[in-house]
This record gives C-alpha cells, structure tokens and sequence, in this order.
C-alpha cells in the first residue's frame, strides 16, 4: 500500500515556473539544488505569491507539527510584505502592503497559530479534541460559530456537508496516516454516529451536546476557509491590502499593489508516482488536452476567496483502487461522484470552503442545482472524471483557461 499527499509533488513541477518570476528565486533555488521535496515544497508554496503574479493553489501536508518562519521580501518599490507560516497541516503564505502591512502580518500570523491551536480535532489539546473526548461541552465564539455554520451547510447540501463525520475518518485511518480500509461491519457500525441532527448546539449559551455516546466531529472541511476570512479582517481593519494563501486555499482583499486584480491558479487534478491521474476515467487521463496542463485555468480577482477540493490532495492506494479523504456521509466511503476538483470563489470564506467539500461529495448535477439557488452568494469551477472543465457564468469574465469551458447557466 502506498499513499500520498499532494504537498511533495506539485512542488517539484511548480519550480521550474516560479523560477521565472521576479524577485524571489533564491529559496526555491536552493531548495531544488539541495534536492530536498519538503524545502523545494515550501518555497514554492510561497514564491507564487510573493510574486504576486499568479497564486498556485499549494499542497495539504501529512506532518504534524507547527511551525513557521518569517521573512519580509519587499517587491521591488510596491513593499509587499510577505509571511510564511507552517499551520493547519499546510504551507501558507501571507501578503500585505499599506502602512500596517507587518503589524496587520504578525497578527495574521498569531490568529492563525490560534485557530490552529483551537480547532484541529488531531492534536490532543485542542478545544474540538476536548469535546470529542467529552461528547461535548462549552464553546468558544469561533467553535461556535463554526459549529453553527456547518449544521447550516449540511442542510443546505442534502447532508453532504457533515462534521460528525470524523469516526468514519478515523477508521480509514486518514488521521494518523495508518491507511486501512475498514471493513463493512465496521463500518455498519459508525455510521449510526454520523449525522448532525444528532448535535444538540445551543447558540446562546455556547454549547453543544452529543446525543451519541462516540460522536466526534472534525471542522477540517470548513477550517481554512474560516481562517482566511478572520485573516482578511485583520486585513481590513488595518486597512492593508493582500493576499493570503493557506496551502492552495486564496483569499484575497484589494487589489495587487499596481492596482490589478490578483490572478489565483487552479492546480490540475495531481498525477501519481506512477503519472497516471486515476481520479479521471481512462481515456480522459491519457487525453492529449490535460498532458502537461499544470493549471485548469486562472482566475483574476480582488475581493474573493477561492477555494479548492479535491480527492488528489489527500489519498492512499491498494490493490490498484484510490481512496481518497472526503467522505460520503451517506456510505461512510470517500465519495464517488462524478467531480474531480471543486473550486469555489465566494467573498465568504467560510462558505467557500464548506462548499467545496460539499459539491465534491454531491457531483455535477447536484452542485449546478444548488448554485442555481444561490448564484448570488458563490461560484464554481468544476472537473469532472471525463476531464471537462465547468464554471459558473458569474465569473465568465474573470476565469480564463487553455481548456473548453463549459458554462453553467
Ligand atoms: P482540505 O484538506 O484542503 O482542507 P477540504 O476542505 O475538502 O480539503 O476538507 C477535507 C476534510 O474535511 C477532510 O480531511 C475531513 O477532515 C473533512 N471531511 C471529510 N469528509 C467530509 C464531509 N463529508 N463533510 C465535512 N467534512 C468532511
Ligand atoms: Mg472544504
């Protein structure tokens, strides 16, 4: 059995662009000379911004710890500062110009050590681990909120969306890396605990209860996305502008310091060790129009978020077959729809995110209706398993792409 994050890989093949932008080669340079993955990884993580020509969407990573480290390359005359941070399991990198841009960045940079630190279900003294240990327990306004939000989500996308789902998680072994595929007893045996009608939150006074003994949830559907909001009010109140890519996951706010929008890059669909893509069907991964199409297109923007899912960025292979890390509440397996990568652009983060994950799980039809319902708040740009590329007409003029677009209307 082998697995596979996407951190290690996308790096490699984003170096050789990033190369080509100004001011900031030096990292990735070093980093590639030195053959080391993990440093190549980083700096190329953080060069696409730093550069603020294009922002590619960067790799999720299995490792655990914390960590970060600061630097401040001033782009030429703009001063855009830059800050990158290891947080939430991903490389990420933070930019900002405008009078506060470095205190706007260290607080950037603590808030999301916080967040980090609050709601990460894997890490022993987080506030979500204590209250899966409990089966519940007091809140903190952001658990709360986000708690709030995902029950929401989840029933604005037919239980798609579904934080409970975290049991069913841990028996494929995707917290802790030790790759298994549980079997159908077992499984029979957690779904019971998914659903969050079982949750009993109480807004007002902060709380929620598990109505099921072993209920556990994980808000890493929805986490990141969150993050880059609170990062963008930061942003705003002190009044900066920027960008923030947390491993692939954009926000930005304002425009880039020469004044143009910020162009955000949709990463294609990750190959395998073996460079094979078996996330599409036969004849689309060995098609002549994705061989060697780094991005499914580009997005220019100045205030949304952008925000991608995909079974590519976390997986592990047996037998031949891929199982990847979202999970169909419905079968307690990773979903099987038709979608290979999930993008959505929304001024609302938090809904960016929780969407992504969701209209990964509900496939093409269902994700079109949905947006149909609310074209006002959100958009979508899609990959199915044929390797078609969709997006939704309300950023027909802001997304462009070497690949036909189909447009959903
Ligand atoms: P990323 O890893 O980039 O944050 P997503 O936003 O798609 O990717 O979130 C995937 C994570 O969401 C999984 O690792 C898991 O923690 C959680 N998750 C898995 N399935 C679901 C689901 N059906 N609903 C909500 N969260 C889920
Ligand atoms: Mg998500």
């Amino acid at each position: 059995m082998h697995y596979r994050n996407r951190k290690k890989l996308l790096a490699i093949g984003l170096v050789s662009i990033l190369l080509l932008l100004n001011g900031c080669g030096n990292a990735a340079e070093r980093a590639a000379d030195s053959g080391d993955e993990k440093a190549v990884s980083e700096a190329a993580a953080s060069q696409s911004i730093a550069s603020s020509q294009e922002a590619a969407p960067s790799e999720n990573t299995a490792s655990s710890q914390t960590g970060t480290s600061s630097q401040n390359a001033a782009s030429s005359a703009e001063e855009l500062l830059t800050r990158e941070v290891f947080a939430m399991d991903t490389y990420m990198t933070f930019s900002a110009y405008g009078e506060d841009a470095e205190t706007a960045l260290d607080e950037a940079e603590a808030e999301i050590l916080r967040l980090d630190q609050l709601l990460a279900a894997e890490s022993e003294d987080s506030e979500v681990a204590a209250l899966n240990k409990n089966g519940g327990g007091r809140l903190s306004e952001d658990t709360a909120y986000l708690i709030e939000r995902s029950i929401a989500l989840n029933e604005e996308t037919d239980g798609a969306f579904e934080i409970t789902v975290y049991p069913v998680k841990q028996a494929w072994g995707f917290t802790d890396e030790n790759y298994r595929i549980p079997s159908d007893e077992e499984l029979a045996e957690l779904l019971p605990l998914v659903g969050s009608d079982q949750l009993e939150l109480d807004a007002e006074n902060k709380t929620v209860t598990y109505k099921k003994e072993g209920m556990k949830i994980d808000l890493g559907g929805i986490t990141k996305g969150y993050a880059s909001s609170r990062l963008t009010d930061i942003f705003m109140k002190h009044d900066v502008q920027g960008m923030i890519n947390l491993g692939g996951n954009v926000q930005v706010y304002g425009p880039k310091p020469d004044g143009s929008g910020w162009r955000v890059a949709i990463q294609t669909p990750e190959r395998t060790e073996e460079n094979t893509l078996p996330w599409l069907s036969q004849a689309a991964s060995g098609s002549a129009a994705l061989a060697g199409v780094d991005y499914i297109g580009v997005l220019e923007t100045d205030s949304q978020a952008v925000i991608t899912s995909g079974g590519y960025e976390r997986y592990f292979e047996k037998d031949g077959v891929y199982y990847h890390h979202i999970i169909d509440p419905k079968t307690g397996y990773p979903s099987d729809a038709d979608l290979v990568s999930v993008t959505i652009v929304s001024e609302d983060g938090t809904l960016a995110d929780g969407l992504s994950t969701s209209m990964f799980v509900l496939g093409l039809d269902k994700a079109s209706e949905i947006w149909r319902a609310h074209s006002d708040e959100f958009d979508m740009i899609l990959m199915d398993t044929d390797g078609r590329l969709y997006a939704t007409e309300g950023i027909k003029e802001q997304f462009t792409s070497d690949l036909e677009i189909h447009w959903i209307a």
